[in-house]
């Protein structure tokens, strides 16, 4: 059997796997292969959101670039993330509390079963971690909490996960946000999908006085470069010192597979193609 990624109209993934798992939420389509090459992957309305063999290398570059470009981050918000792996990245950081808001309870009881290594615990014995099921945008609109990072690990901006790409959104997470607060998000394929990161940059400079864009390649997320946001309060997180970076990543003894302080500021370097396109 084959798993076949449909984000696209006219580029297709396909990477031999077997169904082991599928549901109709009433949110999205959920399914579970089991992938020779990439182990278990998990897919939405058919698109890969993350497999065992390289979600390492996304869930440490959504997480560590903000938590250690913050100078004490204690309370943190992740956005969307069912599938555990932003929150067990972020549990090696010495925050206070973490809330994960997640639409589709489905998704965490999933992977849960069929993807432990992504949560590693953090859904349960954590005292630090609150798991709320809502509208991550409804959320943000309503709560009285503030948060010094917010992550958010969305889908593409389809069905449920339109309403977290918005100025609205942008504005609403902004206010939430302590005063050094930031926030990071990914913005897709730089290659496959070059308006997302265009106008994600674009919103996130009307609410935010800096925005920062960082790169990593993700194999199962196809279109090469694969880009972060980070839009910051008060701190230009490209101006936090290579010292600062590695002193901290030094002292938490962060476990990383990907991450490193290298690659926190070889990330941020764009190719020229990338420049001029999102008005830098
Ligand atoms: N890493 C993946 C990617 O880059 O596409 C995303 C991983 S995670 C599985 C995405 C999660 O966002 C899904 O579990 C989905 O249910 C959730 N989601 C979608 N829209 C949401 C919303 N409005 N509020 C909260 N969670 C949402």
């Amino acid at each position: 059997m084959w798993l076949y990624e449909t984000l696209y109209p006219d580029v297709k993934l396909g990477i031999r796997g077997k169904l082991i798992y599928k549901k109709k939420t009433p949110y999205q389509d959920l399914r579970i292969y089991d992938t020779r090459r990439f182990g278990k992957a998990l897919i939405l309305d058919g698109t890969i959101q993350t497999t065992e063999r390289d979600e390492f290398i996304y869930h440490e570059m959504l997480t560590h670039p903000p938590l250690l470009a913050h100078p004490g981050p204690e309370r943190v918000l992740v956005i969307g993330a069912g599938d555990g792996g932003v929150l067990r990245e972020v549990l090696k950081h010495a925050i206070k509390k973490v809330y994960l808001v997640e639409i589709d309870n489905e998704v965490i009881r999933a992977s849960k079963r069929y993807l432990p290594s992504l949560n590693n615990g953090a859904f349960g014995r954590d005292k630090r971690v609150k798991i709320i099921i809502d509208d991550g945008a409804k959320f943000i609109q309503e709560t009285k909490e503030r948060f010094d990072v917010v992550i958010v690990d969305s889908p593409d901006p389809l069905g449920a996960a339109k309403v977290l790409f918005s100025r609205k959104f942008y504005r609403n997470i902004f206010s939430v946000l302590s005063d050094k607060g930031m926030a990071v998000r990914q913005t897709g394929s730089t290659i496959l999908q070059p308006e997302e990161l265009r106008q994600n940059y674009r919103l996130m400079k009307q609410v935010f006085p800096y925005v920062s864009v960082q790169l990593a390649a993700i194999p199962t997320y196809i279109g090469g470069f694969f880009s972060f946001l980070i839009g910051s309060k008060k701190i230009n997180p490209e101006k936090v010192s290579y010292e600062k970076i590695s002193k901290r990543y030094r002292k938490l003894k962060l476990k990383t597979k990907y991450y490193n302080p290298d690659i926190h500021f070889a990330s941020t370097k764009l190719p020229t193609y990338l420049r001029g396109g999102i008005g830098k």
